[in-house]
């Protein structure tokens, strides 16, 4: 594609101020222009859809809380929207896309929309699931960061909860997923929706809804509709680590059998004298359980030798 097909709002010496900053992030002509310059058809098995329209980046990006000078995770950059938006107010970020031909793509697209925010990102072409602390500058060790994130819908929820275990200063997230999977995320106990998702998270911290997003912001638009979920995590001294393995298999359990009672969803491992202990009522389902309640039996459980 040669540079007349680029759109009148990227050339910034034609355009009026308000235009001008508009220019830094990505419309529809300008995602279907770097498409089709990099030979990318976006798939449906990593989640690729786009977003194309800036007024939904700014508005994920506003809802995050992050500024000048923060630390900021992506996870799944894809062709730059939401990264230019982080980059926007002035955050330092690392993006890590899976699909390589993407990854290759995006330090032309940054230096391109944003020079200055290009030296402060960094891309990282991995699987996020498998990131490890060595995948990232030393700094996401010692220092608290932001996840921002369009994510990808197939694997929303699993990339959520390896990042919290894996990443102990990752202290906020404001992600955006399919609307299903964020009701599901930030439910209460005793509602229908509420599941291990919801439990494991409420381990971690404190979930809220921050809004939902239309399909036609994407290209292409997926046939499901978005939210954005914004989480804050505790205190470290809050949790007790060594136990979550414990509890995370005691919620997997409940939630296995949900409609049964307690007492027989987890006949292997409590015993009645943990239910005793734990002030916990045996003949109540595992889905009216806070993440209390859950550490409470847990903990009853491993006192009483069961
Ligand atoms: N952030 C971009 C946006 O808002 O336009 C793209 C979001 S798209 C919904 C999801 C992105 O995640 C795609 O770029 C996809 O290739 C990438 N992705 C899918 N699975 C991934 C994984 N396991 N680890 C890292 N990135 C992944």
């Amino acid at each position: 594609m040669t540079e007349t097909s680029i759109p009148a709002a990227h050339v910034t010496s034609k355009v009026t101020p308000a235009e001008e900053t508009q220019s830094n992030l990505l419309g529809a002509a300008d995602i279907r222009r770097i498409a089709a310059e990099a030979g990318i058809s976006p798939t449906k098995k990593l989640g690729q859809n786009f977003v194309i329209d800036p007024g939904t980046v700014r508005k994920i990006v506003r809802e995050s809380g992050i500024g000048s000078d923060d630390l900021v995770l992506e996870v799944g950059p894809g062709l730059g929207s939401l990264t230019l938006g982080i980059l926007e107010v002035g955050a330092h970020l690392t993006a890590v896309e899976i699909d390589p031909p993407l990854a290759a793509r995006l330090p032309s697209t940054v230096s391109e929309y944003n020079r200055d925010g290009a030296n402060r990102l960094n891309i990282v072409n991995q699987d996020a699931l498998l990131l490890q602390d060595t995948n990232l500058p030393a700094e996401y060790g010692t220092t608290d960061f932001t996840l921002v994130a369009n994510l990808p819908y197939n694997v929303a929820t699993p990339i959520l909860l390896t990042l919290l275990e894996r990443f102990p200063h990752l202290t906020r997230f404001l992600v955006m997923v399919q609307k299903e999977v964020a009701d599901r995320l930030v439910a209460s106990p005793g509602t229908k929706i509420y599941g291990t998702p919801s439990a494991k998270l409420a381990w971690y911290g404190t979930a809220k809804r921050a809004g939902t997003i239309g399909r036609n912001v994407f290209w292409p638009a997926p046939n499901v509709d978005s939210a954005l979920v914004l989480f804050t995590r505790d205190k470290a001294e809050a949790r007790d680590t060594n136990s979550r393995a414990s509890v995370f298999d005691l919620i997997d359990a409940a939630f296995q059998q949900r409609r049964k009672t307690l007492h027989a969803a987890l006949r292997q491992r409590v015993g009645d004298q943990a239910y005793a202990l734990s002030g916990i009522d045996p003949t109540r389902r595992g889905e009216t359980l806070g993440i209390d309640e859950f550490m409470r039996l847990n903990a009853a459980a491993g006192r009483a030798g069961e």
